[in-house]
């Protein structure tokens, strides 16, 4: 869906990657990645916990699954981070062709 790869992807097809080389220059002339709502770049990871039943799952226990969940840390709202990093990158490179 997404053409940003991230180093987990990389990672996971097995292909041998550099570290990549990010500096404080790089990061403070980065964009945002912003909540969509309010426009807030502060974002938090939460965790919805699910209880798997242990005779759903057939194991001798229950098992607790956390999913984690974005959230603005301002407007609380639920962020899709895929559509954000993606809107971020819309943001970046439409300030690029305006150079
Ligand atoms: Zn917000």
């Amino acid at each position: 869906m997404s053409k940003i790869r991230t180093l987990g992807d990389m990672q996971n097809q097995g292909q041998q990657i550099q570290q990549p080389q990010i500096t404080e220059e790089m990061v403070n002339s980065a964009e945002n990645v912003e909540c969509p709502d309010c426009g807030s770049f502060y974002i938090i990871q939460a965790f919805n916990y699910k209880l798997i039943n242990k005779f759903v799952v057939g194991a001798p226990q229950d098992t607790v699954v956390p999913i984690p969940v974005s959230r603005c840390m301002d407007c609380l709202t639920v962020i899709d981070m895929e559509t954000a990093i993606k809107d971020a990158a819309d943001r970046a490179s439409a300030k690029k062709n305006q150079e």
